[in-house]
């Protein structure tokens, strides 16, 4: 009898490095934020928490993520470009979608089939949507963007009388929202923090005489809405706190409680020897100094991993930190389990936890020395999302 040893399957094939994301603590995560920002019992309108999902929910799918904000109660998603929000509205997506980056490149055309919201943050921008939109019959709305000291995208908060009456005169153009960015949010003592605050309420309070009636601004995103609430106004722009992490690496006594969403997991594929004064990887920069244990994880960077990690940083194997050594390849890292009693099949925890041990996103770019939102974002794109939680049932679509 002939058995077939390895079979051809109609199931998904999940590879042995995958990463797991958990629905149901995005939606706590979101469910946390927004009972940050609320005020006290009776107090005015909390503001709005629209929900960042760019850059495929910052690594962990975006379709998955967005239908399981906008069933957690999200009021709006925000995402990089027109692109991304028509695959968000393919992905079954209804509530508003706020596009935040400039639209000079892309086809206009998607803004108005796929009812997004875009940007305004420069006169260029404002004159190629007023076309399209006359074109239409449409009245479009939009976000207003004021650049207060970022210096990328939006209008100069110094020049305002000079760009905007031309925008503003369009009828095709409805103005729902101011809004502006801060640079150093993070950074507690920066004076441009500051700055920012007074030279974007400078800007709201001059908007009415060149005949705009201000109906909501918003500034925050995760930094600035943990560090400061003048900032939370009439919404907030969270991203990296749904997912679970802190933009300074690590929460504060009165920060939210948050979990994270995103974990990577692989599996050990090979353990051998190594004798002193033996190399390993390429390069040969990594020496034994004594007898080693070494076993090969089949994760790289094509999978996320940065070369950087070699040296820097571990993983997690039966509960235990495996230190990364030799040199992060592109499919593969070899990890120093001298002290460890592993096996071939024996799982590896490279962001997660493991026993009574976890190793964060917010650790992961300390090795680095990068943010968190980068070590997220970067996750490879042949990296299998395998969801639980809210939306479990669904196709791994991102
Ligand atoms: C990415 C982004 C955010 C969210 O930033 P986090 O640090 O992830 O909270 C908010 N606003 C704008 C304009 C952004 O580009």
């Amino acid at each position: 009898m002939i058995r077939t040893l390895h079979r051809e399957s109609s199931q998904a094939v999940v590879r042995p490095t995958f990463a797991r994301i958990d629905l149901a603590a995005l939606q706590a995560n979101y469910r946390a934020v927004r009972a940050f920002v609320a005020p006290p019992a009776g107090g005015a309108q909390p503001p709005a928490v629209i929900a960042v999902v760019k850059a495929n929910a910052y690594g962990h799918g975006a379709a998955a993520v967005a239908r399981a904000l906008e069933e957690a109660g999200a009021a709006m998603l925000a995402c990089a470009d027109i692109e991304e929000g028509v695959h968000l509205r393919r992905a079954g997506v209804r509530i508003p979608i706020l596009v935040f980056g400039a639209l000079s490149v892309s086809d206009l055309g998607g803004v108005f089939e796929h009812d997004l919201t875009p940007t305004v943050s420069s006169p260029s921008a404002a004159r190629a949507l007023h076309t399209v939109a006359a074109r239409r019959g449409v009245r479009l709305r939009c976000h207003l963007k004021i650049d207060t000291g970022m210096n990328r995208f939006g209008f100069r908060y110094d020049n305002l009388r000079a760009t905007l009456p031309a925008v503003l005169a369009s009828r095709n153009l409805v103005f729902d929202a101011i809004y502006t960015h801060f640079a150093t949010a993070e950074e507690a003592a920066s004076p441009l923090f500051e700055q920012q605050q007074r030279r974007f309420d400078a800007a709201a309070a001059a908007l009415p005489e060149l005949g705009l009636a201000v109906r909501r601004r918003h500034a925050a995103n995760s930094a600035a809405l943990l560090g400061d609430r003048r900032t939370w106004l009439d919404a907030v722009r969270p991203g990296l706190l749904l997912y679970g992490a802190f933009p300074s690496g690590a929460p504060e006594p009165a920060a939210p409680r948050l979990r994270p969403v995103m974990s990577l997991h692989s599996r050990i594929v090979a353990v051998k020897g190594m004798r002193p004064g033996e190399s390993c990887g390429y390069g040969a920069r990594f020496t034994a100094s004594r007898p080693l244990r070494i076993a090969v994880v089949p994760a790289g960077y094509a999978d996320g991993l940065d070369v950087r990690m070699a040296g820097a940083g571990a993983v997690l194997v039966r509960g235990q930190r495996a230190p990364i050594v030799g040199s992060v390849c592109m499919d593969s890292i070899t990890i120093d389990v001298s002290a460890i009693d592993v096996s071939p099949g024996d799982e590896v925890v490279l962001m997660g936890a493991q026993g009574d041990d976890s190793i964060g996103v917010g650790e992961v770019a300390r090795w680095i020395g990068t943010v968190p939102h980068e070590i997220l974002c970067r996750t490879g794109s042949r990296i299998e999302r395998v969801y639980s939680g809210a939306d479990a049932g669904e196709p791994a679509a991102g």
